[in-house]
């Protein structure tokens, strides 16, 4: 019997949307679940990590259904470690994504050892390190049956590679009559445009920006994300709680004055 996405520690958002903070270094996953397609939004920081949302994702669908895209909104280790877990689904990145897995190896090992990780395991997730197949420099629409998704490149930012996952509101599959538990089938009209920022957001702290980070870019970064998504928006943030327009609005305004840019 299919398990509700709170059994297994996710958060609901939509009748087709989900997220679930990862334990540790609190970084998020996304699932939109399609008629004919699944996304996941970033896969984890380990290999580990990576099998188990596979897995979970495959109850959260049911029906023999499994995770076809996968969306890494920047290149740091706790969101994209766990990729090499998911064989044969097709990989959405930022342009240039493709050349920091390719000669930043060294860096996103070295990063995730001083952020606590065990080293032969990040070692084993960074050789296994999936290449994007498809690289996002400006917009790329994705329907999965039902929901559509829109990958945006509006970084830089937080790095130089920040992708952001728009799920289009009030266009979920179904007819919203039946009792289908399947994700996706009993969906309503009126579901809010759901965004996933990556870490150009933070909600359980300040925003981090490392040697990669792209200070000067970063609150245009936010324009962007507040025009794609609008006032009434749900607003996933890399890492804390699920926040509104507003509050996108103000980090944008504290990093103007942080990187003292207008
Ligand atoms: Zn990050």
């Amino acid at each position: 019997m299919a398990l509700t996405w709170e059994e297994l520690g996710w958060e609901r958002l939509s009748p087709s949307v989900g997220r679930r903070r990862l334990p540790i270094w609190d970084s998020t996953v996304g699932l939109v679940a399609g008629d004919r397609a699944a996304l996941l939004v970033d896969a984890g920081s380990t290999l580990r990590e990576g099998a188990e949302l596979r897995a979970q994702a495959q109850r959260l669908l049911g029906d023999g259904r499994r995770v076809t895209h996968l969306a890494l909104t920047h290149p740091h280790f706790d969101h994209v470690l766990g990729a090499a877990a998911f064989a044969g689904v097709e990989v959405y990145g930022a342009v240039g994504l493709d050349t920091v897995f390719e000669t930043g190896r060294d860096d996103l090992l070295a990063d995730a050892v001083r952020h606590g990780a065990d080293r032969p395991g990040v070692t084993e997730a960074v050789d296994l390190l999936v290449h994007p197949h498809h690289l996002v420099c400006a917009e790329w629409t994705l329907d999965l049956g039902g929901v559509q998704v829109l990958l945006a490149n509006v970084g830089p930012g937080h790095t130089g590679h920040d992708l952001a996952v728009l799920v289009q509101g009030g266009s979920d599959s179904g007819s919203g009559s039946g009792s289908d538990s399947r994700s996706g089938a009993d969906s309503r009209p009126g579901s809010p445009e759901i965004v996933f920022c990556g870490d150009l957001v933070e909600e359980s702290g300040p925003p981090q920006a490392g040697r990669d980070a792209v200070p000067t870019r970063w609150p245009h970064a936010l324009d962007r994300l507040l025009e794609l998504g609008g006032e009434d928006a749900v607003y996933v943030p890399g890492h804390g709680s699920v926040v509104d327009a507003a509050f996108v609005r103000a980090q944008r305004d504290e990093l103007a004055v942080r990187f003292g840019v207008s």
